[in-house]
């Protein structure tokens, strides 16, 4: 066995002995489980690892029943993400989780139900965890602590220009979409935007500093 280590993406210590998925597995449907998808995974340590599995099931739960749905998104939502709510040991608290979030407005003088991602602090640090495993996968940063990282769901249309001035690619382009940018400049190191099932955009920031963001 070799001696050298290697380092966990997220904490930096030299125990990495998994491969961490970057996007979550779970956002993958059964019919994009084809020989040759390349998921995106760097070096973890089993601690790291661990630690985000609860709120990842979380994180698949809520981006499947935000806005408009598409193929995959539909094929989940009958699949597990319908099975994870029918599970004896913990698919009433998943349920309970996700109708949590829900919150009441009126359309047209009618209720209606509606969710906001970046208001759940498990969706925002699974977020996070994505942001800190794709500055590793680019060579951007490495073991980027969440403390750096500032996340919002962007809620504006996105100018072609803005993209055009990123760098582009996607695991699945119905799954995931990302775009980022390295900005080193008002204490900003690179910007990212990240788009689910086409339709929940994300917009990440990940600061020089440690804290940077504390006062925003
Ligand atoms: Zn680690």
């Amino acid at each position: 066995m070799s001696k050298t280590r290697k380092r966990c993406a997220y904490c930096g210590e030299e125990n990495a002995t998994d491969d961490e998925h970057v996007f979550p597995k779970s956002l993958y449907p059964e019919s994009k489980r084809r020989p040759g998808l390349q998921l995106l995974t760097v070096p973890a340590c089993k601690k790291c690892n661990m630690s985000w599995q609860d709120d990842e099931t979380h994180f698949r739960n809520m981006l499947v029943v935000a806005g408009k749905p598409n193929a995959p998104r539909l094929e989940l939502w009958d699949s597990t993400v319908f099975r994870s709510f029918e599970k004896k040991e913990d698919g009433q608290r998943r349920m309970k989780d996700l109708i949590g979030q829900f919150e009441e407005i009126i359309v047209d003088g009618e209720v209606r139900h509606k969710i906001y991602p970046a208001k759940d602090e498990r969706v925002v640090r699974v977020m996070r965890k994505i942001v800190r495993g794709l500055c590793h996968h680019h060579e951007l940063a490495t073991a980027v602590t969440e403390k750096r990282i500032w996340v919002d769901v962007w809620r504006y249309p996105i100018q072609s220009e803005f993209y055009e001035a990123m760098t582009c690619d996607h695991r699945e382009p119905d799954i995931v979409e990302y775009c980022y940018s390295t900005i080193n400049s008002h204490e900003i190191e690179t910007a990212w935007l990240i788009t689910f099932f086409n339709v929940v955009p994300f917009i990440a920031l990940v600061s020089i500093k440690e804290n940077g963001f504390v006062d925003r």
